[in-house]
């Protein structure tokens, strides 16, 4: 009975057409990858700087190994918490130019992590619509009253505010939406926090390294401060390794050290990685010709891409989507792509909201203009 029910389930995500399968990656990533034995051009990382297989990150990783061994052996409470990531926290810290910083594991656990720490039964979250699913899971897990507002709706979310009552509100929001490429209104959001007596706790896992001078992310793009924010990035993405952090004012981060139960009940990461995230770190703030590379290739994408058929999404950062609708056109989209060699996932509900199904095309400061070109050309033949 339980194994039908299971059975069940999975045919209708295949009669939905939104069954999906892992590739599998046979090279390291990078704007060219092997998978299930052949070579592609890759649009589909979120190595937005091109470091996740960067040599000296591979040294580091290796130095740290040596120095630190493999693994961390017990949570950062017990005994877990090596010097490479006290290292690593105060220089986050820094490069975010916030008070304090601390590690988790993942940006999922530091999500849910912040939101149950600090808020519970009786308070109140407002959240974008678009949010990432870590923070809706995050909210649900604190059993608050949970509220959200049309995509970007300062207005709405001002209305949702004035109408509430709970005694601790908590504004959660995406910096740089994972699936749309677009920037959250953070000054007016910052804004709305300070006069309703409320936390705001910003995701830049697609900001962090991208955005801002040096890479610095999303609060230095808007030139915003506030300590009211909780700011949250993670370090598998444009950083290149793994990991994530929240920093904001120091009694913030640590209650959350005492508090946040994913970050208390769990083993510490390998410090090796936080070896090779100084590294990575030193290589974000010094090369900031992998960003200006970076702008080059939206540019010719935006520029470039010819297909009335489909819908781009004004997106500024290197997450640029392509709104095709059909779970189904979408599917059959990214395999004509691949036979061309060309990699873009296709992202279906309900990752994103029904009806949108689209291809997340990502670019990376590792891709040359040339790649982009042909992605392009490829594309505007197959949109025609
Ligand atoms: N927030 C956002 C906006 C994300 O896109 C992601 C990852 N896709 C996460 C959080 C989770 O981060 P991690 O992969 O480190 O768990």
């Amino acid at each position: 009975m339980v194994f039908s029910a299971l059975a069940a389930s999975l045919a209708e995500l295949d009669a939905q057409g939104l069954r999906r399968r892992r590739r599998v990656l046979e090279s390291a990533q990078g704007p060219r990858v092997r998978v299930d034995g052949r070579d592609y051009d890759a649009f589909c990382s979120n190595d937005y700087l091109g470091l996740a297989g960067h040599p000296a990150l591979v040294e580091a990783a290796c130095e740290g190994a040596e120095k630190h061994g493999v693994g961390a052996g017990a949570s950062h409470l017990i005994t877990g918490h090596h010097a490479a990531h006290h290292a690593l926290e105060a220089a986050l810290a820094r490069f975010s130019r916030l008070p304090a910083a601390l590690l988790f594991s993942t940006g999922y656990m530091a999500n849910i992590g912040v939101a149950t720490a600090l808020i519970e039964r009786g308070d109140a979250i407002f959240a974008d619509r678009l949010n990432h699913a870590s923070l809706n899971d995050a909210a649900l897990l604190t059993r608050a009253e949970f509220k959200r507002f049309a995509h970007l709706d300062v207005a709405g979310l001002e209305k949702l505010l004035n109408a509430s009552r709970a005694r601790r509100k908590l504004i959660v929001t995406d910096a740089v939406f994972s699936m749309d490429g677009d920037i959250a209104p953070v000054p007016e959001l910052v804004r709305l926090a300070e006069r309703f007596d409320a936390w705001l706790l910003l995701d830049d896992a697609h900001g962090f390294g991208v955005l801002g001078e040096h890479g610095c992310g999303s609060l230095s793009h808007f030139n915003v401060a506030s300590p009211r924010i909780i700011y949250m990035a993670t370090l598998g993405k444009a950083a290149g390794v793994f990991g994530a952090f929240v920093a904001g004012e120091p009694e913030l981060v640590e209650l959350l050290a005492q508090r946040a139960r994913s970050y208390v009940y769990t083993t510490a990461t390998p410090p090796l990685l936080a070896h090779a995230l100084l590294r990575s770190l030193d290589l974000l703030a010094r090369e900031d010709w992998r960003r200006a590379h970076l702008a080059r290739l939206i540019e010719i994408l935006k520029e470039g891409l010819k297909v009335p058929r489909w819908r781009a999404l004004p997106s500024l950062t290197p997450i640029q989507p392509l709104i095709i609708g059909a779970n189904d056109e979408a599917v059959s989209v990214t395999a004509a792509l691949a036979r061309e060699g060309i990699l873009v996932p296709a992202i279906r509900p309900p990752t994103v909201p029904r009806g949108t199904a689209r291809l997340r095309i990502s670019l990376s400061a590792a891709h040359g203009e040339e790649q982009v070109r042909r992605l392009v050309t490829t594309l505007n033949a197959l949109g025609d």
